[in-house]
């Protein structure tokens, strides 16, 4: 962590110092200003992946956190999925005790340190703060995410992350299907419980979207790589190269392998194309191939990589969530010279987070609003060498509630490039479910699940996280793994009593 970076203001500096004496009047609270996260300066930044946002310094956190007014009615905690007791975790935070602040997080979240980089904070927790109200500005609510990784983060510094307790073994053997977030959630609170716990994983290496979609200049691998070493600490057995519905299907590990129950998060990972021609051509790829292939085979890393680069110049990026941010941020540094995201609708509408957006401007991404995509232009080789768009105008909002692109007819252009990028979103693998029978799905190809216990129409096979919501956020499959465990530890004690075999 870098404390270098940092001159505090000098009202907050002498609003804390005050702070450790008196309790402070609301309105002292609201007069101090937000702290800035420290970050990388765009222009090195765009030649290296190291993480762009470099993290609150300890003064920067105890400051923010006495921004934050203790409201007895809390709404930020109703706008965080996981509930956590933030204002508990923000006046522990402020007083400096952060040892007390991750433990009240870690109450309800096993990855502050991820959330606190990843979560969409302004839709979530952010959103609904007092103090952006009374400002009436979102960007001036409590920067809870960023006091939440820099707990994490300072709990990880001191080299004694804790390892959860887990319970007496209960003979039950359990199968967790992915290990994303979802997974990894449920992994851990089925080994709390005491079972053995086996998790399966498709790639060599585990850890879902968090290692193989959000890029190292968001997420570092190392802390994604540190909770996983925590759930083999904890004893959780991992079989990677394990493609479940191939090298083994449902039926198989529930009535040959002898699992009493499974959860599958196996995710959203079949990327979505828009079916316009040229879509096959060289040059094209969605953002899951590009993605994967800077993260997990160092296309980044021009000595060490185990994938030749594609030589990019001029890349269009479809799309306009954090996937399609993710991809041009990577497309800048991998060399490219010129990136555009094109959108069909304006910022407003784009459902990225503010701050990647904000990253993506600042390291010289183009936007082109209001320009849908209608077909990619190939030369006589085969190559991409252009898009042809047509213009739109917002019209009346669809079922989103964000305003519809309406296209203008005969508004067509021709945009230039080498390399077009598709991240108009994920569906999920259709395996698992074509290789269970009796797995009950919706007509996206989504596990349909019971909402309260996330079982699905197997006995004693549960999901969630994107498999079931379609592409979420990490905190929301986090949720969802939390309340499959608590039904299944349920489930596999009923049957205990109810005298249940084990195969
Ligand atoms: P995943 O993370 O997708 O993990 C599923 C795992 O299951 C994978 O490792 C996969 O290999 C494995 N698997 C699949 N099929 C099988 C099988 N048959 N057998 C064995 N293993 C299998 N969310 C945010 O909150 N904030 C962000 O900033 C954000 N940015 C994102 C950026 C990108 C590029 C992407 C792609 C997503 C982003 N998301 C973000 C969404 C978030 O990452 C997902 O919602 C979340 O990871 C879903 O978790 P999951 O556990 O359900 O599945
Ligand atoms: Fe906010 Fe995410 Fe933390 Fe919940 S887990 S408090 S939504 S940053
Ligand atoms: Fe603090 Fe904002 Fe939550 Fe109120 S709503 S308790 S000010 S973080």
């Amino acid at each position: 962590m870098h404390h270098d970076t940092v001159t505090l203001d000098s009202q907050a500096k002498t609003l804390f110092e005050q702070y450790k004496d008196q309790a402070l009047t609301n309105k002292q609270r609201l007069a101090v200003p937000v702290q800035e996260m420290p970050a990388q300066d765009p222009d090195v930044r765009r030649d290296n992946m190291e993480e762009v946002a470099l993290g609150y310094t300890e003064a920067q956190v105890l400051i923010e956190s006495i921004r934050c007014l203790q409201c007895a009615n809390a709404p930020c905690v109703a706008g965080c999925p996981v509930r956590i007791d933030i204002p508990r975790f923000i006046a522990k935070a402020a007083l400096g005790d952060f040892a007390g602040s991750i433990g009240v997080i870690k109450e309800a979240s096993m990855l502050p340190s991820v959330c606190g980089r990843v979560c969409p904070q302004e839709t979530q927790c952010q959103q609904t703060c007092t103090v952006g109200r009374v400002h009436k500005d979102i960007d001036k609510a409590v920067s809870i995410g960023r006091i939440e990784r820099f707990v994490a983060d300072w709990e990880a510094s001191q080299g004694k992350r804790s390892v959860p307790e887990v319970g007496q073994s209960t003979g039950k053997k359990v199968g967790v299907v992915g290990s994303g977030p979802a997974s990894m959630t449920a992994a851990a609170d089925l080994r709390r419980a005491g079972h053995e716990v086996v998790m399966f994983e498709a790639l060599h290496k585990c850890g879902g979207v968090l290692v193989y979609g959000i890029p190292e200049f968001r997420l570092p691998k190392r802390i994604v790589q540190e909770e996983i070493d925590t759930l083999v600490s904890m004893g959780v057995k991992i079989e990677q190269n394990f493609l479940v519905g191939r090298t083994a299907t449902i039926d198989e590990l529930m009535t040959r392998d002898g699992f009493d129950a499974l959860f599958i998060g196996s995710g959203a990972g079949l990327p979505n194309f828009l079916n316009i021609p040229g879509e096959n051509l060289v040059g094209v790829f969605s953002a899951n191939e590009y993605l994967t292939r800077s993260n997990l085979m160092r296309a980044y890393d021009k000595a060490k990589a185990g994938t030749p680069l594609f030589d990019s110049k001029r890349v269009l990026v479809f799309g306009g969530g954090n996937v399609a941010m993710d991809a041009a941020r990577t497309a800048v540094r991998l060399g490219a010279e010129e990136v555009s995201i094109v959108y069909r609708r304006t910022a407003t509408e784009m459902p990225a987070r503010r701050e990647e957006v904000a990253h993506a401007h600042e390291e010289g991404v183009l936007f082109k609003y209001l320009h849908a995509p209608k077909e990619i232009i190939g030369n006589e080789k085969g190559k991409v060498e252009g898009v042809r768009i047509v213009l739109c105008q917002l019209g009346e909002p669809d079922a989103s509630g964000r305003r519809s692109p309406v296209e203008i007819p005969g508004s067509d252009i021709v945009l230039a490039c080498d390399t077009v990028i598709v991240a108009i979103g994920n569906s999920s693998n259709p395996l698992i479910e074509k290789t269970t029978k009796g797995l009950q799905v919706d007509r996206k190809g989504h596990i349909v699940v019971d909402e309260d216990t996330c079982a699905t129409s197997i006995p004693g096979v549960y999901a969630g996280g994107d498999i079931v919501l379609g592409s979420a956020t990490v905190i929301l499959a986090m949720g969802q793994g939390r309340k499959a465990a608590k039904a299944m530890n349920e489930y596999l004690s009923d049957r205990e009593h109810r005298g249940g075999s084990a195969s």
